[in-house]
């Protein structure tokens, strides 16, 4: 059956502006980093983008490396981007990246220009795409400098093989320096993906900026959107793992993840987490999105998704985004500083 998009697909979600631009995304954007490679039958990712996009969700966010093996996601996604998606292209943001390792050698990773614009073209090859919506600089590299990498994100968009340009984990003192190095190229940069969580909370500061600034201070002063990565922890912030480990979920196929940060001190804040979550009539997973962009420099929650009923749950957190002040300060008691 080829794919008809929901006539009332914009009346669900809301949208925000990214940062001073022109650009809106959903409140909750989709990513496509574990769940859309080789190991995920096709059908599922199928079932899963159809869903979103009939519900609103008009941001898919990917890299050159995302699978499992690198550079499936974005070959996957090509495939069902022309059998089901490409009548709605111009309805859609859809993101790339490069930094991270994607093949041996020199120019396999960082951020060189060589690296960055080789990969954008093998990025739109995989995908089956004349240009990518926006081209992340996906990690800060030491040994470059900044004016070449933001040369390549410049050259990327000059080039028309991406609209916008963005950065990612970049700290606050890189971030203003970059921003500064493509206004003065004449590409302003348009958004930040940082991770942020009630887990993981060090956009809020201080950071490496002059007087201990924080990323979420520099990018809300420079005029940056923020689209906030791993908002659920990668799933510790939600009720799964409340009752075990279950089969088939990512704990299980990332034993060294599932160590390091699945432990009995951080399920004891889970629990807490989630009946502040219950009080509100909220699962877990919904009170971690909303926490998210309780912040209004917050433009999208970027999640995952493995199922259909997992992103219909993360969606339904738009529906109570308010917090009072007592269950801000009680989420502060349970949440990691
Ligand atoms: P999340 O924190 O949203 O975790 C997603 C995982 O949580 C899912 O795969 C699923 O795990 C579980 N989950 C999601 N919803 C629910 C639910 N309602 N109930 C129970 N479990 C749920 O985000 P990710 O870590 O997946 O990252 C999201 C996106 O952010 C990526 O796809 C990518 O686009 C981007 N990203 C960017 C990075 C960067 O460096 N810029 C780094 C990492 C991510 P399970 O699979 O176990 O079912």
């Amino acid at each position: 059956m080829p794919y008809l998009a929901a006539e009332d697909r914009y009346d669900s979600i809301p949208y925000r502006r990214t940062g001073r631009s022109g650009l809106k995304l959903p409140a909750v954007s989709l990513g496509l980093w574990q769940n859309f490679g080789d190991t995920t039958p096709l059908d599922t990712q199928r079932a899963i983008l159809r869903r979103a996009f009939d519900l609103g969700v008009t941001h898919f966010d990917l890299a050159n490396n995302y699978g499992p093996p690198a550079g499936s996601a974005e070959k996957n996604f090509g495939r069902l981007m022309a059998e089901d998606f490409r009548p709605y292209r111009d309805e859609l943001i859809i993101s790339t990246k490069a930094g991270y390792k994607m093949f041996d050698g020199p120019y396999g990773e960082w951020g060189s220009r060589k690296y960055l614009l080789s990969s954008l073209d093998a990025s739109l090859t995989r995908m089956g795409l004349d240009y990518v919506d926006i081209f992340y600089s996906h990690r800060a590299d030491p040994d470059t400098p900044l004016e070449e990498t933001m040369g390549a994100l410049d050259q990327a968009v000059r080039s028309g093989k991406a609209l916008y340009a963005g950065i990612s984990s970049y700290s606050p003192a890189r971030t203003r320096e970059a921003v500064g190095i493509l206004r003065e190229l004449g590409t302003p940069a348009l958004i930040h993906q940082p991770s942020y969580s009630m887990f993981n909370r060090w956009v809020e500061g201080p950071g490496d900026g002059a007087e201990g600034e924080s990323l979420l201070d520099a990018v809300g002063e420079l005029g940056l959107g923020v689209i906030a990565f791993s908002p659920l922890a990668q799933g510790l912030l939600t009720s799964k793992y409340l009752n075990g480990v279950p089969e088939g979920s990512r704990a299980t196929k990332a034993p060294s993840w599932r160590e390091g940060f699945l432990t009995d001190e951080v399920l004891e804040r889970v629990r807490a987490l989630n009946a502040i979550a219950e009080s509100r009539g909220q699962s877990l997973a919904q009170l971690a999105i909303a926490w998210v962009l309780r912040d209004q420099r917050v433009t999208s929650a970027l999640v995952g998704a493995s199922s259909v009923a997992q992103l219909e749950d993360n969606l339904a957190a738009l529906t109570k985004l308010d917090f009072t002040a007592d269950e801000l300060a009680a989420i502060d008691e349970h949440a990691v500083d």
